[in-house]
């Protein structure tokens, strides 16, 4: 039974490889492209073709389509990794990651041997997933029985699709995209909606705005729009009107990925807390002499130690599901590693007194990455509700 809390010989070489990425490629570029002032500049293509070269971008893919076979776990760990350097990168490449899985799983063989050879080429493929929509967010997390507003009406050999997708990660990157749209009028999204593979030069598909965020700079979100794009019967996946049983099946772990890429950034402010208080001396002495921060340090490295465990339990289970998977795991351990991170990113900042404060110290930049998970995968409120419906049978 290998693997769980304990890593291998083989996780351990290839995450210490992904640190020394991370520190040669990431941390020093990451702060200047945090400050571009236009979004879609923050973004580096160099950075996602050197994790290409380290096989990192395909880890996820089986070896017959030129990846690694990463399991669940060992990709969590990849992916804290990632974070402990930036984010975005962490978000950019993690959901590339997670969804290489998904259209392992989820597309049958004609769409793999269509999509996945040329996106295993390609230094620059990056994956992207379409759900929410200005009017449907926590509406398919917490399913209400509403239709999705991007509609797709069929003709022959195919479908007409219409509406708009937003928030959505690597939008504007992405090769290959699924999206969800509504199939059947008169019905909730929960039995009449139907998940499609789009490719990126499709007519009548295009990208809006990319969205100007707070945090995670480094990974760009966009809208993805439909006017009157035609896609084929050939792009369905899985079932017509079976979009929503589809989304639970494909990701069990999605949601530990989720608290992997936020921990990552708890890892990263705790580092700066106790490098702080090991060289600001107020009171006589060293801050870490002081037992209030010294403790509150070690609550820190608790909050951080007890969410990685919460998180690699979750990935064991999804694929180990006889040993004890219960379905609340696949909502909660997102939402501990983000409140975990939010914690420490506000105890970072005070223990660096006004220096936090001041953007040449870093925090700042951390502190505003921190706050991105509070929503991203689900709000935490909804995803304790989705949580409750599954302990409580609703
Ligand atoms: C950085 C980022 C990246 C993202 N990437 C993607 C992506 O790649 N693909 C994608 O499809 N989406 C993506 N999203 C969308 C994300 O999943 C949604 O933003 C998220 O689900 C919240 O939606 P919302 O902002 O519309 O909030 P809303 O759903 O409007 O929620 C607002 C508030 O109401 C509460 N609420 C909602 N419903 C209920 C209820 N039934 N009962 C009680 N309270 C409720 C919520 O908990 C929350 O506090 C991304 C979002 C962000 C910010």
């Amino acid at each position: 039974m290998e693997g769980l809390f304990v890593q291998t010989e083989n996780q351990r070489a290839f995450v210490e490889t992904v640190g020394r990425f991370v520190e040669e490629e990431v941390v020093p570029r990451a702060a200047a492209l945090d400050a571009e002032p236009d979004p879609a500049k923050c973004y580096s293509w160099d950075i996602v073709e050197k994790a290409h070269a380290l096989g990192v971008r395909t880890m996820t893919l089986d070896e017959k389509w030129g990846g690694l076979g990463a399991d669940p776990l060992t990709t969590a760990m990849v992916i804290e990794e990632l974070s402990k350097g930036d984010l975005g990168v962490a978000i950019t490449l993690g959901q590339t990651l997670k969804l290489a899985q998904i259209f392992q799983s989820g597309l049958n063989e004609e769409q793999k041997a269509r999509v996945l050879p040329g996106f295993s080429k390609d230094p620059r493929g990056m994956l992207a997933i379409g759900i929410t929509e200005p009017d449907n967010a926590s509406n398919y997390l917490v399913p209400y029985p509403a239709p999705f507003r991007t509609v797709a009406v069929k003709t022959n050999g195919g479908w007409i699709v219409n509406g708009m997708k937003h928030f959505i990660s690597n939008a504007n990157r992405a090769s290959h995209f699924l999206f969800f749209a509504q199939t059947e009028k008169g019905k909730p999204m929960t039995a009449g909606s139907t998940c499609f593979l789009v490719e990126r030069d499709r007519a009548g598909f295009t990208i809006g705005r990319v969205h100007d965020k707070m945090g995670e700079r480094l990974a760009n979100n966009a809208e993805m729009i439909f006017q009157d794009c035609y896609i084929p019967d050939e792009n369905v996946v899985g079932k017509v009107g079976d979009g929503f049983n589809e989304l639970a099946k494909f990701m069990p772990w999605s949601n530990a990925y989720g608290g992997a890429t936020i921990l990552g950034v708890a890892v990263a402010l705790h580092k700066k807390a106790v490098d702080w208080a090991k060289v600001r001396v107020q009171g006589g002495k060293l801050l870490i002499e002081h037992d209030g921060i010294r403790a509150q340090l070690a609550e820190m490295r608790m909050l951080i130690d007890a969410s990685r465990a919460y998180i690699h339990r979750a990935c064991w289970l999804a694929v180990h599901p006889e040993h004890g998977w219960d379905k609340t795991l696949g909502a909660l351990p997102k939402v501990m590693a983000s409140q975990a991170t939010w914690k420490i990113a506000t105890w970072c900042l005070e223990i660096h007194g006004g220096h936090g404060y001041m953007k040449e110290f870093g925090v700042e930049k951390l502190v505003r990455d921190a706050a991105a998970y509070l929503h991203s995968d689900g709000v935490n409120r909804t995803l304790f509700l989705k949580a409750a419906n599954f302990m409580f049978q609703k």
